[in-house]
Formats: structure tokens, C-alpha cells, sequence
């Protein structure tokens, strides 16, 4: 009898730019996908240059990972002329051939599509869940307009997916969201930001005034605001929970998705290494058994704890949201670690003296302890005690025994953000380049 094998679905991250890009491949991503600075949505992320670009694509590709990049705009006629010099950009700076080759374009609109297909026949096309895309009939005609993938829309059940997947062709890709924020309208149907605030959702510039508090003013009584209470700290009328599956890998497995999402290209490096390291372990641990997935299931649900978020929802997958799917007394998020820095180099005893040399100050930082460089990112002092990120999935618990600034000068504290300090540890063991550190907030 042929023994069906199932393909290890792809875990695909959010880059908002090359710290979390770097981030999310040294913690497990198989793929990860970007904005140009032109025409991807998401217009707060930092967002890449073409040079950046570049870098990024080799970078990904020196790991053997993949990397997307969007251009999921709804274009106006306007656009369309930034759209093609956009892609010749793109194919004059080598991005469609050669080590510097991006995997995907991400794409919506069907004259960015037809564009894309012209300039650069080369890169695959993948349909964005800005498209909506909620049928087999869809997948089905992208496929015959050669996509490759199609994202699907949020609002799909896991039942749905399955039915897509028995009615499109078997080498085309389904892409769903697994982590992440969702958006109380179809995504991308929404104009409350447009209305509110000038800043177009559909062009990335959403301010997510879903989320925001709201009263009632009658005409004749201005300034007078009647307040809408559902408790007595007002009401967020359509703040949704998060997307989490971590809990139900196997049923998107079974539902035959090939790739699986996380939203967020502006989140930090931190989010980034919680999701991207939780899921890849989720993921593998799921591939080896099903009892150890099982069984490891509250280290998942500990760590993913640990990004910020606003409660967890499974979204449309069982059924649809109803009342518990929304946030009804805050619109802020659980926020339960600080994020300290990213290691960028390590100093040990043998490279210390080179490392160092014409550095000034304390003889004792030639000790076997080593030395970890960091650019801060949030305030920690000396004597704290914080956990580095390994990339397997542990924790590795640390007092900081020594602040040093850039000339070596001791420290008790790093107060100033984006401050290139170096850190004495109480323990190196296992500590290597490109880990996370954070703190437990009290
Ligand atoms: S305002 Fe809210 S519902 Fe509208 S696009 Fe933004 S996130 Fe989605």
C-alpha cells in the first residue's frame, strides 16, 4: 500500500525589517516575507531599500530560507506608473536572478499581477489574503493565471480550507494565518482609518481605530459625549482577540496547508523570536511525534504567553467569532517581558585582546567570563537577573554582573536606548550571537 507523505508545512515570519529579519531565521523561520519602501502594505514598518534588499535576500538564502517580498497595495491609476518602475528597479538591481533572486511577490491587485508577469516573469507570485480569497474557484483561476500560492482569507473555517484543498491542483500552495492581530473587517475592506484619519488601510497606514474608545454625540448637544459602557471602563466595540493555533497544528496540517503565517511586520525583535521559535518547536515536535507535541503543550502556551497580546482567539478555523472572541474591557496589550537587547558579538577570552585593544578601564574583563555586545533597547542594571533566548527553545538564566559603555568604562545601569554597551554575564554556557535577551516584568 502507498504510504501517504505528509510535507512539513513551512513556518513563514514577518520582517519588518533586517534586526527582526535576522531574528527570525536564527530562531526557525522557513521563510520570511518584507515591504519594499514602495507599495507593500504596512506603511509603519521600517521596511527595506533596495540595497537592503539585497542583503536580506542573501542573508536568507546563505541559511537555505526563503524570502517574499509585498507589493499587496490596491493600486489607483496613479500608482501605476511607480508600479512598473518599481519592478524594473527591481529587475535592473539583479532581484529576479541570481543569488540576489527574491522567492515570491506578494500581490493583490490584478494590474500589479499583470505587471509583475511582464517585468519579472521570473519571481513566483503568491496571492495576498488582501485579495480575499475564500473559494476553489479563486485558487483555482490564479492558478491558471500561473500564482503559485494563494494566502487565504482570514475569515475561512478549517473546514473550508480542506474543501480548497480537494478542489485545487496539488502543487499549488495554501498559505493561512496561524499567529497573530486580526481585523474585524474582511482584511482590507475596512475605510474607518481612511475616514478617521486620512491614513489608508489598504495602502498600510492603518491606525486601527477599531480598537479605539467610543461615546455618542447627539447633534444638538456638542461636546457633550454620552459615554457607551458595556463595563465601567467604557467599550472597545470591535477589538478582537489574537489568532493563536499553536494548540491545533495537527488540524491545520489535516486541512492541508502548506505554509504557515504569522501577522505582524511591525512587531519587535522580541515577538518575533517568542512566535518564531515556539511554533518551529510546536511544528518539529509535532513532525516527530504526536505525544511529544502533546506533551509539551504547556511550554507552548508559557512561552507564546510571553509575546505581547491581546488574548487568544482561533478566529473563524471551528467556527464563527461570536461575543468571546472580542476584548470588551481594555485595548491594550498583555505585555509580560522587556526587551533588552539582541547579542550581536561575543568576546571571549581568546578574542578579548584584539576585541579590545586601545579600549581603556577594568583589567578583570579579560577574565574567562567573556563579554556579550548589545545596542540597548530597554533600561536594565547591574545585578539583574534576565533570561537569553536560545535558539533551541530553552531559557538561559543569567545575572548581569557588569555594564561597560563603548570605551570600557564600568556602568551600574544602561539607561540610554540604542546604546552600544557591553555586558558581563554570570554564566556564558550556550549564549551565542544573534539571542534575545529579556527580562520578566514585575
Ligand atoms: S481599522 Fe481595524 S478593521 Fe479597519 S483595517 Fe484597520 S485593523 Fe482592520
Amino acid at each position: 500500500m502507498e504510504q501517504i507523505v505528509i510535507k512539513k508545512p513551512e513556518l513563514l515570519i514577518p520582517a519588518g525589517g533586517m534586526d527582526t529579519l535576522k531574528v527570525a531565521i536564527d530562531y526557525g523561520a522557513d521563510a520570511v516575507y518584507m515591504g519594499g519602501q514602495k507599495f507593500g502594505l504596512r506603511a509603519k514598518a521600517d521596511n527595506f531599500s533596495i540595497e537592503e534588499m539585497k542583503e536580506a535576500v542573501r542573508y536568507v538564502h546563505a541559511h537555505g530560507k526563503k524570502v517574499y517580498v509585498t507589493v499587496n497595495i490596491f493600486a489607483h491609476n496613479d500608482d501605476i506608473e511607480g508600479v512598473r518602475e518599481y519592478f524594473e528597479t527591481l529587475h535592473n538591481e539583479g532581484l529576479d536572478s541570481g543569488d540576489t533572486a527574491i522567492d515570491a511577490l506578494l500581490i493583490s491587485d490584478f494590474g500589479i499581477f499583470t505587471l509583475a508577469k511582464e517585468i519579472l516573469p521570473d519571481i513566483d507570485i503568491h496571492i495576498s489574503t488582501q485579495a480575499n480569497n475564500t473559494n476553489y474557484m479563486t485558487y483555482n483561476f490564479w492558478y491558471k493565471q500561473g500564482a503559485k500560492r494563494v494566502v487565504a482569507a482570514r475569515e475561512l473555517s478549517l473546514k473550508e480550507l480542506k474543501k480548497i484543498r480537494d478542489n485545487i491542483p496539488e502543487d499549488m500552495e495554501i498559505e493561512a494565518f496561524m499567529h497573530g492581530a486580526m481585523c474585524i473587517s474582511y482584511s482590507g475592506r475596512c475605510l474607518l482609518s481612511s475616514y478617521f484619519t486620512g491614513r489608508d488601510a489598504n495602502k498600510g497606514a492603518c491606525t486601527h481605530p477599531c480598537r479605539w474608545k467610543y461615546a455618542i454625540v447627539e447633534e444638538k448637544r456638542p461636546g457633550e459625549y454620552l459615554p457607551v459602557e458595556e463595563d465601567d471602563r467604557g467599550t472597545y466595540i470591535f477589538n478582537s482577540k489574537d489568532l493563536c493555533m499553536i494548540e491545533y497544528i495537527p488540524e491545520m496540517i489535516a486541512a492541508g496547508i502548506d505554509s504557515f503565517k504569522v501577522e505582524g511586520r511591525m512587531k519587535t525583535a522580541l515577538y518575533v523570536a517568542a512566535v518564531t521559535r515556539t511554533y518551529r518547536k510546536a511544528i518539529d515536535d509535532y513532525f516527530e511525534s504526536e505525544e511529544l507535541y502533546r506533551a509539551n503543550m504547556d511550554y507552548y502556551r508559557e512561552e507564546i504567553a510571553a509575546c505581547t497580546y491581546r488574548q487568544f482567539t482561533t478566529g473563524f478555523y471551528f467556527h464563527k467569532p461570536d461575543e468571546n472572541t472580542q476584548i470588551y474591557d481594555n485595548n491594550t496589550y498583555v505585555n509580560n517581558y522587556i526587551y533588552l537587547g539582541c547579542i550581536e558579538e561575543v568576546i571571549t577570552k581568546e578574542s578579548s585582546a584584539d576585541a579590545l585593544d586601545g579600549l581603556t578601564g577594568d583589567s578583570d574583563l579579560n577574565s574567562d567570563t567573556g563579554l556579550f555586545v548589545i545596542h540597548q533597547k530597554n533600561k536594565f542594571s547591574v545585578g539583574e537577573k534576565v533570561s537569553v533566548m536560545a535558539f533551541d527553545g530553552s531559557n538561559i538564566y543569567v545575572a548581569v554582573c557588569g555594564i561597560y559603555d563603548e570605551k570600557m568604562n564600568p556602568m551600574e545601569s544602561a539607561p540610554h536606548p540604542k546604546q552600544l554597551i557591553y555586558i558581563k554575564f554570570s554564566d556564558t554556557d550556550g549564549i551565542r550571537p544573534g539571542m534575545i535577551i529579556r527580562v520578566k516584568r514585575s
